[in-house]
Parts: structure tokens; sequence; C-alpha cells
């Protein structure tokens, strides 16, 4: 019988394709006009943009398998760079995290390392990594007692660990896992030097997998029902009977997977489980449009001492384009979008004086629940995909998996949702 999956962001489409690709027939339903969830395609005047800028890195394994089934490369997907950071702050001297010299990896990074911060900031930065595996086996403790434990200066806190953590959990150090941090760093920096390679979408999100994932769904029997709202769910007896949606049709099925925000999937299934809601943070992304010539030094840097976080060159999708990242809640919010266009283009043009002071043109999305909260002990707190009731799973990348909310996560929980209703 068809399973039916709710949500139809990246999750929920790894969910469909793993199920047709076995020959098992899913519907899948959608509440939004597109696919693609928090990772999606938007419109500004007459050209397609991302929701909100999204990094990928070499790690992402089930996430470049996944698109490699449906039939899209990594190579027309995306623009690969080895890693090649530079943190300028307005305080201290940039600080360099490059693979980019002629050492092999890691000695290119610790190189780089010891070239900007000096072997005292390199120390640190390994005396960190070494206490990783104690951190691991022990209690979870925030970032900031992770980095006063393992001694870190205020340097490194301000220019090196404050950036990395928002760009990768999202949430301030003072609040965020250090288990989470430290996993994420094993993932990126301890697999090898291709792991942390940048991956930056030279198209549109939607087309990176949401749609060529429906193309493969379709053509493999299965069905996508856009604007489509699950309302409840039908239970009865502990078993999943189906769904009634929000115009009052109901959709019947002996399997249901739901793979939508930890929010969403809360507030769904509240009447039958209890799912932690957990806080969510925003993501702001502030689009700047210079003339078509100008361009960033490198792929991406990082800002410290700035409302700027991360600066995105994506003159490769769409020349002169430079996107600005800011994660996590903050002084931004207090800002129109207008006060913040201007005050980015002004801290890029200081950091950068070629850049003109205002760019020509700008867009700012601001996604409020961008993320769930990456904080202490979450991982005692996100669900299992199988659940207690009969038929109902569960997927989004809020189900627990050890990562924090990425793409890669969200891709493998719905792969793995699925293969294991497969098994039942
Ligand atoms: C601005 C921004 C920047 C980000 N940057 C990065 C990054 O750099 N790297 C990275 O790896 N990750 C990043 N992320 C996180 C990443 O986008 C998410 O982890 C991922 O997209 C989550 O996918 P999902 O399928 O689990 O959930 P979602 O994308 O939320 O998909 C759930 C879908 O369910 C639908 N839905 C909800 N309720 C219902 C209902 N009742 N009935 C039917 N449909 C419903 C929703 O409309 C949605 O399409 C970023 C996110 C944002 C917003």
């Amino acid at each position: 019988m068809t399973t039916l999956i709710i949500g139809g962001g990246w999750s929920g489409l790894a969910a469909a394709v793993t199920l047709v690709q076995q020959g098992h027939p899913v519907h899948l339903i959608e509440s939004a006009k597109q696919l693609g969830g928090r990772a999606r395609n938007v419109s500004w005047h007459d050209e397609v943009m991302d929701n909100g800028q999204h990094l990928m890195i070499g790690a992402y394994q089930q996430m470049l398998d996944m698109m490699t089934l449906v039939g899209i490369s990594a190579e027309e997907a995306f623009d690969r760079y080895p890693m090649d950071i530079t943190l300028y702050d307005t305080l201290f001297s940039p600080l360099k995290l490059s693979a980019k010299n002629w050492l092999p990896w890691p000695l290119s990074l610790a190189w780089s390392l010891i070239a900007s911060s000096g072997l005292t900031g390199f120390y640190q930065v390994a005396k960190l990594q070494a206490h990783s595996k104690k951190l691991l086996s022990g209690n979870d403790i925030s970032v900031s007692d992770w980095l006063l434990l393992t001694k870190q200066s205020e340097r490194l806190i301000k220019q090196l660990w404050v950036p990395l953590c928002l760009a990768t959990l999202n949430t301030p150090i003072t609040e965020a896992s250090a288990h989470r941090l430290a996993t994420v760093l094993q993932e990126s920096l301890g697999r090898g030097k291709s792991a942390a390679d940048s991956l930056i979408p030279r198209i549109p999100l939607g087309d990176v997998f949401p749609s060529v994932a429906a193309n493969y769904i379709k053509q493999h029997g299965g069905k996508i029902s856009l604007q489509t709202r699950a309302k409840s769910l039908l239970i009865q007896d502990n078993k999943v009977q189906g769904i009634t949606c929000q115009d009052g049709h109901k959709i019947f099925a002996s399997n249901l997977i739901v793979a939508t925000s930890a929010k969403h999937s809360a507030d769904l299934l509240a009447p039958y489980l209890t799912i932690n809601k957990s806080i969510e943070y925003p993501i702001s992304t502030v689009y700047l449009r210079y003339p078509a010539t100008v361009s960033l030094p490198s792929p991406m840097i990082g800002m410290t001492g700035t409302i700027s976080q991360w600066v995105f060159d994506r003159s490769a999708q769409s020349p002169g384009l430079i996107a600005v990242v800011i994660s996590a809640p903050g002084e931004h919010e207090k800002l129109t979008k207008a006060e913040l266009v201007s005050l980015v283009s002004k801290e890029l043009h200081n950091m950068l004086p070629y850049l003109p002071e205002q760019a020509s043109d700008s867009l700012v999305i601001r996604e409020k629940h961008a993320t769930f909260a990456c904080t202490v002990n979450i991982e005692q707190e996100r669900p299992l995909s199988e659940t207690t009731i009969s038929g109902l799973w569960l997927a989004g990348d809020f189900v627990a998996n050890g990562y924090p909310a990425t793409l890669e996560g969200a891709v493998r929980n719905g792969k793995h949702c699925a293969e294991l209703l497969l098994t039942k």
C-alpha cells in the first residue's frame, strides 16, 4: 500500500526517492506551492535565488549520493573549493584556515593557522581538538564552557569559535552544545581534505535537489501534491489510518512519514506523541547586487566584530552577486531591511574598500525558523524515526542523528526512515 509522506523538504523528498527506488508506491504532500522547504527557490526580479545562502561541505556524503541517484552531479550543482577561509576582524589581523598551500592535509591547515595566529593559536586549537574525545565521553556542556576548559584565547574565541559555532550550529556559544560542535569538527576536519571542501551552489537550491528529485519520484510512479496541508492524523487502535487535509478531504494510508520541521511535527503529532518543540533560531541572508565585475578575493570570508558574519561570492551564479549571512538571534533583528542593507554594505566596504559603499540593489530574507537551536543535551531530546504507533515514522532534520540542522542531516533521516519502513 502507498506510503504517505507529509513534507516536501529535502528530508521528505529523500524518503520518497528511497522508497520509489525500491518499487514502493508513495504519495508526498507539501503545503507550500513549491518543494524544497527551508532550502528552496525564491524569485527576485526576473532571477531565481535561494531562500537563504547555504553552504555544503565535502563530508555531506549522503546528500551527494542522493543527488547522484536522482541524476544530478555535484560538478553540475556546485563550485567545489578546498577549504580556504579568511576571518576578518575589526581589531585583530586576519586569521586563516586554508588547505591551499604546498603542504599535505592536515599540515596545510595547521600551517595556515600558525602563519595567521602564531604557534600559540595553533596549540590552542590543537588542544581543543585533542580534548574532543574526552568531551564526547562525558556529559554535554556549552561551547563557551568547553572553550574555557581548553583555555582558548579571547582572540580565538571571538575570531574563530564564535563564527564557526554560529555557522555550524546556528546557536550562540553560551547555549550551544559542545558535543555537537565536537562532532561537526570531527566530521569536517577529521576525515581528510576533501571532507572539508566547501560546496557553494552554482544553480538555485531548488534545482540542486528538489526539482530533480520530484522528476525521479514521478518517473518511478510516485505522486506529489503541492498546496496540500495535513491538518490532523487519523489513528485508530494505535495504528495509522491516514490524514485529514486542511480542506477536509481524507487521504488513507497505513504508513505515514512525517517529514516536517520540529515545531510542525510537534503540533501535528501532539494528540498522540510528545515531540520536543525545541527553540528555533533565525538566519538572515542579505543579497547585495554590485557591478558584474565585482567579486570577492575568495569564495567565502568570515567577519567578526561586525553584524555581518559570513560573506559568499555568488558571481558564478549571478555576476556581481554577494550574499551576507547573519545566523542566530541578535541586534540585527531590530533593524529595518533598509537599515540592515546599509549597515552590511558599509561593513563590507570597510573590510574591502574596493567594494562600492552601497550596493545597487538588495534583497533581505529573514527565515525566522531556520533551524532548531543546537543547545546542550539536545541530542537526548531528539526523537527517533520509529515511533510507538504502528505505521507512523518520523523524518526531518531534527530527528536524532548527531548532526545539527543541516541538509545532510535532513537527507540522512529521510533515507534512514524509508529504509527502516521497508524492513518492516
Ligand atoms: C536561511 C537558512 C540557511 C541555512 N543554511 C544551511 C547551510 O548552510 N547548510 C546546511 O546544511 N543547512 C542549512 N540550513 C538548514 C537546512 O536548510 C535544513 O536543515 C533543511 O532544509 C531541513 O529540511 P527538512 O526536509 O528536514 O525540513 P523542511 O525544509 O522544513 O521541510 C518540511 C516541509 O514540510 C512542509 N510542511 C510543514 N507542515 C506541513 C503540513 N502540515 N502538511 C504538508 N506539508 C507541511 C513545509 O512547507 C516544508 O516544505 C539552512 C536553513 C535556512 C533556513
